[in-house]
């Protein structure tokens, strides 16, 4: 295949993005690696940002879903119950749920992350009969409008063509573990003069991922739920993509000791990179009437049959372990780069696998990113002015994978800083 990228250009519209990143078209992946169509070899440190946290073609959910196919199961149904969905709703409250305490209820609020951060706001508005969201700085929760309107982003709000309402965006906790930005809430909350109304509901990441891997301390997150306990204010925590262990616990919160109100889940929940997204609701909340939020291909049956399969990962404590040594591997080798490099200006920043180097210098990671792809590693960039090279490998990479890719970092920004 030559000249493969001129046929992109001709017939793909320009809206996407990652081509242009990856330039090379891609044919084969296992694990944590990829292969494009001339038989090079990648390291994934992408992850389907972060769609594939067990990796590529795990061999179990692949023969549970070869198996599911080859028996003529159903692939849609709708609402219609099928023993795909109801496997999986008792597998994720036996496995999941019931050992952390947690009583939630399971909604499918269609196929995206998006999809599930729409159906907690439009359930947060309902329950609370109030029509204003707090949002945070930095925090993306996807592109349709209601989401879009909560994404703290201004470059990613002006494709929506017009300002949005009813949301109030304020600072995000970056690593500030004082009270000051809790404060700084509560006084517009309780000045009437503020023009702020109480909100229904607040939205946050723990980590957030597309604003550049900014991890909020765990005790901002005990503060937040104190607040929005005290205003009657339904926290909702996106985990779309710091969930499904990427910062090492199956909920991105869990160490921080706090329960949501509403948990917004995409992404890895399929286990197999397939369309799949939950919404996880305390029962008095949950107040949607039959209608009020349905859609033609939510809860697919595919991914909940890969999902049920997913979740034999956390039935003992390996991934776990596996995230927490791999963790302090990255960790340890990003700080000495950063140390041996000062010209990268760089701070390593996140939690877990979910970890990101910014670099102080305009450009710099996105260079560091294109030399890594041409050196064999697959990586992104994040935050506001794309200025943090991301780093998210599988969750069940192993040291051999994990060093080739760090040793490919440091030979790119040896590449590049020359
Ligand atoms: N929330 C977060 C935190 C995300 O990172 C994303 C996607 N990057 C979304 C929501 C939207 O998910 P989707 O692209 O599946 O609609």
């Amino acid at each position: 295949m030559k000249n493969d990228m001129k046929v992109f250009d001709n017939l793909e519209s320009e809206v996407r993005s990652y081509v242009r990143s990856f330039p090379t078209i891609f044919t084969k992946t296992k694990g944590y690696k990829m292969w494009d169509h001339e038989g090079k070899e990648y390291i994934d440190f992408f992850s389907g940002a972060g769609a594939l946290n067990y990796g590529h073609n795990d061999e179990k959910m692949k023969q549970k879903l070869i198996d599911y196919i080859m028996s003529d199961h159903i692939t849609h149904s709708l609402d219609m119950a099928s023993d795909a969905k109801a496997t999986f709703l008792n597998t994720f409250h036996e496995t999941i749920l019931k050992p952390r305490n947690m009583d939630y209820k399971m909604m499918f609020p269609g196929p995206t992350g998006t999809n599930t951060v729409e159906s907690a706001l439009k359930l947060a508005r309902k329950a609370t009969g109030r029509t204003d969201i707090i949002s945070f700085t930095n925090g993306f929760h996807g592109m349709t409008i209601g989401a879009l309107s909560v994404t703290g982003n201004s470059m990613k709000r002006k494709g929506a063509g017009i300002p949005l309402q009813n949301v109030v965006t304020m600072p995000y906790d970056n690593y500030v573990d004082d009270q000051d930005a809790i404060d700084y809430i509560d006084r517009f909350l309780e000045d009437n003069g503020s023009g702020v109304a109480i909100p229904a509901a607040m939205i946050l990441e723990t980590v957030q991922g597309e604003g550049g891997i900014n991890a909020a301390s765990f005790e901002w997150m005990r503060k937040i739920e104190a607040l929005c306990k005290r205003w009657g204010i339904i926290l909702i925590v996106d985990e779309v993509q710091a969930g499904v262990g990427r910062t090492g616990s199956f909920f991105s919160f869990e160490p921080a000791g706090i329960k949501p109100d509403i948990i917004c889940m995409s992404k890895s929940l399929s286990g197999y990179g397939l369309p799949f997204a939950m919404t996880l609701v305390r029962p008095e909340i949950d107040q949607f009437q039959p209608g009020e939020h349905n859609g033609t291909f939510r809860g697919n049956n595919h991914a909940f049959v890969t999902a049920t399969a997913a979740l034999d990962y956390w039935k003992d404590s390996k991934l776990e372990e596996n995230i927490k040594d791999k963790a302090e591997k990255t960790h340890a080798f990003l700080e000495r780069l950063v140390k041996e490099y000062p010209e990268l200006k760089g701070e390593v920043r996140g939690r877990g696998l979910m970890v990101g180097v910014a670099c102080d210098v305009e450009g710099l990671s996105n260079e560091i990113a294109a030399k890594a792809f041409e050196h064999g590693l697959i990586m992104e960039t994040a935050g506001p002015n794309d200025e943090v090279f991301k780093l998210f490998p599988a969750l069940t990479i192993d040291d051999e994978g994990l060093e080739k890719g760090l040793n490919i970092i440091e030979k790119s920004i040896q590449d590049v800083l020359e």
